[in-house]
């Protein structure tokens, strides 16, 4: 079968969210011959492929229409979304499914030893994040003025380090925060994973996969309820 027959479908190669896309594939009767070292694997028992890649490549290969779904937490796709329109690029897709993995918040953070009353405590605060553009959005709504730091990894230590005021990340436990002396003041946004598809229509067959797909998708989930 060529490539072009089979649905392509993106999800994370290696993190929080590949174990449950890889379980929830299995559970729908999809087999993949997973192959560590090969950024496609393929199902043997059904016209699908599946691209591994990093979760912040997700949504722009299903808006761009490189491949057809895309499994993916809503906290990126939200922040590439963003980041697309604010430069004025494409951004299309439909969403299929929120999913019942992946379960996370996005929020601000501070010194625990810091007062807090409310986010206007945060006026003019430097504040470090790896989603900037949900932060500016959040911000903005709450007309709180600030200066945000990218950085895409160990953000936390970032108010110990001496580099920012505030943080802005994920969290699901909070164990993280609580070891670097942090404590959570806001959240700014709920996550979980979730099923996209590309705006571009399907062949029909693929189409109906998908739709296929969907039905054992909601079935799986009732089951975990
Ligand atoms: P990649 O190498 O693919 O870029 P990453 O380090 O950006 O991986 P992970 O930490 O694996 O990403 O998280 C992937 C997604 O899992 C998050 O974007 C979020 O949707 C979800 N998630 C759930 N719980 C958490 C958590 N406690 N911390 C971070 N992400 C979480
Ligand atoms: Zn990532």
């Amino acid at each position: 079968m060529t490539t072009q027959n089979r649905l392509r479908i993106a999800m994370q190669k290696k993190g929080r969210l590949s174990q449950e896309c890889s379980e929830l594939l299995k559970q729908c009767g999809v087999k993949i011959i997973w192959n560590d070292q090969r950024l496609i694997a393929y199902s043997e028992n059904m016209p699908i492929e599946i691209l591994r890649v990093r979760d912040d490549d997700i949504p722009g290969l299903v808006f761009d229409g490189v491949v057809d779904l895309g499994i993916i937490g809503e906290n990126v796709l939200e922040e590439v979304e963003l980041g697309r329109l604010s430069a004025g690029e494409n951004v299309a897709y439909k969403k299929l499914r929120q999913l019942d993995f992946g379960g996370c918040r996005l929020s601000l953070a501070i010194d625990r030893d810091k007062n807090y009353n409310n986010i206007k405590d945060l006026e003019d605060a430097v504040i470090a994040t790896s989603y900037p553009n949900l932060l500016k959005r959040y911000m903005k709504e709450q007309n709180v003025p600030f200066k945000s730091i990218l950085l895409t990894g160990s953000v936390e230590v970032a108010p110990s380090a001496g580099i920012a005021n505030a943080i802005c990340d994920l969290v699901s436990s909070g164990a993280t925060l609580e070891a670097n002396g942090l404590k959570e003041v806001e959240v700014i946004y709920r996550s979980t994973a979730c099923l996209i598809q590309r705006q571009e229509p399907l062949s029909a067959e693929k189409q109906a996969l998908v739709d296929k797909l969907l039905t054992r998708i909601q079935g799986v989930q009732q089951a975990n309820e």
